[in-house]
């Protein structure tokens, strides 16, 4: 192992515990907010370890344990998903998912691993002053678990100085750290469009209103909300995904459906974004004669770095495995994370960790085949003990 921490030889020790941890919960994946037999999980270790609080039933199925130290201080939350991913597993490893249409294919199930086993290190060694929380939000994919953990009381049960996050990067080197400033994923938004006209025979399009048509001229429009809305520095994208309209060759169909997501950096230009859409929607439709009904969902606002955490984080990560192992700079991930709605509470940071080392998959994150690199586990814990060594005092 290419890192370094006092306690090295104790994270050393854990790594086969936590692998076990690990791959049994690959082989148990469960989606969001239906996390019930990994927040059991989750609960029982944490009282086993000694960890002071254990609150269950957070967003539902989250779990947040509180470790106290020896005297007065602040507290620094750490965080890990726990969900999976609808998705089968391809696989044909051991510890390959045990259902149908479930997978641990985002690695949440490393991350869950990870903060357990430093959870476990935290409360045996307890050499440090205040707290530390440790926050296992549900249904991280989508149907923002984090933002239901902020309002069932996450901050008022664990009053944090600053709150941290942690996700395996597949693309980035084993041992390697991305520490960003800045936007480090996007914001998200979702939206499904119904067009609604009059149906009428294939052979007779003047007696009706195509809405396949105005989806057609729509869909192309719909790409200036963001290349027209945004400032060119500033990453948006819009993508529409979902289309569906007649099954028959001979139908021209009453009602035609789009549908997909909308993403940028900036909250600012959020607003704007969603207006243009709904401008563009309304504007060709009435053009072709249909009317637009626009079902639109604010999702996942960005996830955004503040410098001085940015810097702090790099530096400790630094501090494992050098800084010649840091990366500064990196593209904005378009993908969304809900880790955005705490870091919308809190200071802190979202570091990328490199997982990619000769002999295992090089599957990206929600690949069907992906599975979380088990030799990457001791230096999420080492991070997670490092960010409390070097922001709790010692005691
Ligand atoms: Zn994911
Ligand atoms: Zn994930």
């Amino acid at each position: 192992m290419t890192f370094h921490h006092r306690h090295q030889n104790r994270i050393m020790g854990i790594t086969e515990e936590a692998t076990a941890w690990r791959r049994d919960l690959h082989a148990h994946p469960e989606i969001g907010f239906e996390e019930k037999r990994t927040a059991g999980i989750v609960a029982a270790k944490l009282r086993e370890f000694g960890v002071d609080e254990v609150h269950e039933g957070l967003a539902r199925t989250g779990v947040l344990g509180i470790v106290h130290g020896k005297g007065e201080g602040p507290m620094i939350g750490l965080r890990a998903d726990m969900d999976a991913l609808p998705m089968p597993d391809l696989k044909t490893v051991p510890w390959r998912s045990k259902f149908e249409n479930r997978n641990h294919a985002c690695g949440h199930d490393g991350h869950t691993a990870m903060l357990l086993a430093a959870a476990k290190i935290l409360c045996e060694t307890r050499d440090f002053a205040g707290s530390v929380a440790l926050i296992f939000q549900p249904a991280e994919e989508g149907m923002g678990g984090g933002k239901e953990m902020v309002e069932d009381g996450l901050f008022r049960l664990a009053p944090c100085d600053s709150v941290w996050g942690l996700h395996n990067w597949p693309g980035a080197p084993l041992g390697a750290f991305t520490a960003l400033s800045g936007p480090v994923m996007a914001g998200v938004d979702y939206f499904d469009i119904r067009i609604r006209g009059v149906g009428t025979h294939a052979g007779t399009p003047h007696l009706g209103t195509d809405t396949v048509l105005a989806a057609g001229h729509m869909i192309a429009a719909l790409q200036s909300v963001a290349s027209r809305t945004a400032p060119p520095q500033e990453a948006a994208t819009i993508s529409v995904t979902r289309l569906s309209a007649a099954t028959a060759y001979h139908v021209v169909p009453d009602t035609t459906e789009i549908g997909g997501s909308l993403r940028y950096v900036n909250p600012a230009i959020r607003p704007k974004m969603e207006a243009q859409l709904r401008a563009v929607a309304k504007g060709v439709a009435e053009a072709f004669g249909a009317v637009a009904e626009i079902d639109y969902r604010v999702n996942y606002p960005p996830t955004i770095n503040p410098p001085a955490e940015a810097d702090l984080a790099a530096e400790i990560a630094a501090g494992l495995v050098g800084a010649e192992a840091v990366e500064r700079r990196a593209e904005t991930c378009m993908a969304a994370e809900d880790f955005a709605f705490m870091l919308n509470e809190k200071p802190g940071h979202y570091i990328w960790m490199g997982v990619d080392a000769p002999g295992h998959t090089t599957a990206k994150l929600h690949h069907p085949e992906y599975d979380f690199n088990d030799a990457a586990i001791p230096y999420g814990v080492a991070y997670w003990l490092s960010l409390a060594d070097r922001l709790l005092p010692r005691a």
